[in-house]
């Protein structure tokens, strides 16, 4: 098993919201600018009120959008060059935290519903920026590290070791 799948499997038991998506880890090559991403098919359709249109006849048409359950998260793969392991599985995790919250807030979806840009919703609100930290620090009692109190400096520290190895 590749390490990012098992560290994937680490931070997926403090997402048990997700137990019905089928995810996939990788390392892949990505622009400096990202320690990672997600990747997810939402589908438009066509959908219809069904019983409004045998009972009155009226055809209630609307276009829908709906996630797939299939997820993919690469993870750049500079970051492999992170030493020793533990650091870089400190890192790692935090990049995979970051994709899992993308994909509990289905913001592919958001993102293919958001025709304009002015519409377009930020991501990375503070409210979604401490609820990895929350989940971060679930995951660190798992592995008897001791809790960080501050999110900022967790990004902080997590930007510093990775932009070594960005380039
Ligand atoms: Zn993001």
């Amino acid at each position: 098993m590749s390490e990012v799948i098992e560290w994937l499997f680490e931070c997926r038991k403090v997402f048990p919201k997700l137990d019905k998506f089928a995810i996939e880890g990788t390392y892949a090559s990505l622009s400096y600018k990202l320690l990672g991403r997600m990747k997810g098919t939402a589908v438009s359709f066509t959908d219809i009120d069904a019983a409004r249109l045998l009972l009155e006849g009226i055809a209630d048409k609307k276009r829908s959008i709906k996630s797939e359950n299939k997820f993919q998260i690469e993870v750049n793969q500079n970051l492999q060059k992170i030493e020793p392991p533990e650091l870089r599985k400190q890192v790692v995790q935090h990049v995979l935290l970051h994709e899992l919250m993308h994909i509990d807030y289905q913001d592919h979806v958001v993102s293919a519903k958001s025709y304009s840009r002015r519409k377009r919703k930020k991501f990375h609100t503070k409210e979604f920026e401490e609820k990895i930290h929350e989940k971060y620090n679930q995951i660190r009692k798992t592995q008897g590290l001791p809790e960080i109190p501050d999110a900022e400096n967790v990004h902080l520290a997590v930007n510093k070791i990775a932009s070594k190895f960005l380039k």
